[in-house]
């Protein structure tokens, strides 16, 4: 999956997902990408969410509706993908084997992500990094 989260120069937010499905799947499997609450979820009150990994397990949490509600909750990006995910190791056993990865954004532009797997990446792009980068000034 390549999930996107945005937020434009009036504090609006957006969100879009792609999805290559799994493997070997069944014939007609729809997984969590195209189900609006589970792979994506933007309230544009609080903050918007996308999920990556194993869809049966984003869905039947509504992954990326509880990251959103958590971060309404009042906790942080990063925080709260860290609580969907561990949701879904409890009720999931034998979750460590595969991959389930959330990332969020929130009205006041605070990003973060969490997965256990390795290998689960994210860039950022703003406006402000990059005119850092345009001025020659290290934005790291
Ligand atoms: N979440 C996707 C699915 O279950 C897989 C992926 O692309 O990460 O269909």
């Amino acid at each position: 999956t390549i999930g996107m989260l945005a937020l434009d120069a009036s504090g609006n937010l957006s969100g879009a997902c792609t999805t290559s499905g799994m493997a070997w799947k069944m014939h007609g499997r729809v997984g969590d990408s195209p189900i609006i609450g589970a792979g994506l979820y933007v309230d544009n009150e609080v903050g918007a969410a996308c999920a990556t990994g194993v869809g049966e397990a984003v869905i039947r949490t509504v992954g990326s509706h509880l990251v959103v509600e958590l971060m309404r909750q009042g906790k942080s990006p990063e925080k709260a993908c860290k609580v969907a995910v561990e949701r879904i190791m409890q009720r999931f056993k034998g979750f460590e084997k595969i991959q389930v990865g959330f990332l969020a954004l929130n009205k006041k532009g605070e990003y973060g992500a969490y997965c256990i797997q390795k290998g689960f990446n994210y860039a950022v792009y703003s406006q402000k990094i990059n005119n850092q980068l345009f001025d020659g000034k290290s934005a790291l």
